[in-house]
């Protein structure tokens, strides 16, 4: 069959490409439906010499202006069951496919283990670059291996889990910019999901929801379910009011600044990590600076969880910025911690 061409669009218009819904627009936009459309870009000189960023779900992204080169959005779908031993199964997806969905999928073919990361929004393209985590499970304790494409040498290539350099919503692609160089195009992902499973439900949240449903003994459907439910009741749905989920990363302090922290804001949550330091929760310390809730223009910081910045309506890039950088000098003032955005700040002059 001769292979189709790749379907490039001119001028395109972002806004509804990202979950913030900020207007900008793309001089080229790549829609890539297989790793062969991924190849025929790498050869392809005019379109490979551009200037790239991989846009994936658009949810974690700061759109800042007009984006002056190439966008490539990967959209290869499927998942599959790759292999199985006698410890675990192995599945595999595109990097296309909505991280949601596939996880209540594998739900539903009986294999637990990513229950705790349920409504998280995005790919699963997207999925390892940050790490995304949440409710006391990192996609990294699940995942074998990574596929993908390297641009700048149109050769494909396996980052087993070892080679992905796992941290705290960090990971290889952010550690040597490729998530903002687009330097390797993700094509899919296999996980690896134990046939031994066990409840993760020690987050009080979590602990909760099991308690008030009256789920002494939950499965990894009801632990799935607890989490939707959480997550609905605490965040926005980007449909309604736009936003880019949390705003901005746990940040992670010394042993002597949490003392000292301790000693001033007796009920401050800290959580004590294994090199000794330890983690606050940003939406806490957003919300003592008296953000929650509070609007700068037409953004403001959501009033059921102070971590999420949403777009109340017709709001541009530099709204969005204004806010962070008065929520971040807040914060600082009174805690002397830095807030660091999560999301990528793209286009900004
Ligand atoms: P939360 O449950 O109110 O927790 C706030 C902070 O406290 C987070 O830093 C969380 O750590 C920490 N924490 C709470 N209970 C803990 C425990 N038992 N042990 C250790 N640390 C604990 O957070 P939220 O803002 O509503 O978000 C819920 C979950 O979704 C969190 O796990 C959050 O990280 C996650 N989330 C992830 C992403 C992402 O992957 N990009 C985006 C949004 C939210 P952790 O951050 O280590 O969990």
């Amino acid at each position: 069959m001769p292979a189709m061409p790749l379907e490039l669009v001119h001028d395109a218009d972002l806004t509804l490409r990202n979950t913030l819904a900020l207007p900008a627009r793309t001089r080229l936009l790549a829609t890539l439906h297989s790793t062969a459309d991924a190849l025929a870009l790498a050869a392809d000189p005019a379109l490979s010499a551009e200037r790239r960023f991989i846009l994936g779900g658009g949810s974690n992204l700061v759109l800042c202006g007009d984006f002056d080169g190439l966008m490539l959005a990967p959209s290869i779908r499927g998942r599959r069951l790759a292999g199985e031993d006698a410890e675990a199964w192995f599945v595999h997806a595109g990097a296309g496919e909505n991280w949601h969905d596939f996880v209540q999928w594998t739900l539903a073919q009986g294999w637990a283990g990513l229950e705790n990361l349920s409504l998280i929004p995005g790919t699963v393209g997207a999925a390892p670059i940050q790490n995304i985590g949440a409710y006391g499970l990192e996609v990294a304790e699940r995942l074998a291996e990574v596929e993908a494409i390297d641009l700048a040498r149109g050769e494909t290539r396996r980052f087993p889990v070892a080679d992905c350099r796992f941290g705290y919503r960090d990971s290889v692609f952010k550690q040597e910019g490729w998530h903002l160089d687009g330097r390797f195009l993700i094509t899919g992902v296999t996980f690896r999901l134990p046939r031994k499973w066990a409840p993760l439900t020690r987050y009080a949240d979590v602990e909760r929801e099991l308690a008030a449903c009256g789920t002494a003994t939950p499965n990894a459907r009801d632990v799935a379910n607890a989490i939707v439910a959480i997550r609905q009741r605490k965040l926005p749905d980007p449909a309604q009011v736009p936003n880019a989920g949390s705003f901005f990363q746990n940040p992670v302090i010394d042993a002597v600044q949490a003392a000292s922290l301790q000693a001033l804001y007796p009920s401050i949550p800290l959580y004590p990590q294994a090199d000794g330091r330890a983690k606050l929760a940003a939406g806490w310390l957003i919300e003592q600076a008296g953000w929650k809730g509070r609007n700068l223009g037409p953004v403001g910081m959501y009033e059921q969880q102070a971590l999420v910045l949403v777009n109340r309506g017709h709001a541009r890039g530099a709204d969005v910025l204004a806010l962070a950088r008065a929520v971040q000098a807040d914060v600082l003032t009174r805690f002397g911690v830095t807030l660091q955005p999560e999301p990528i700040y793209l286009g900004m002059a």
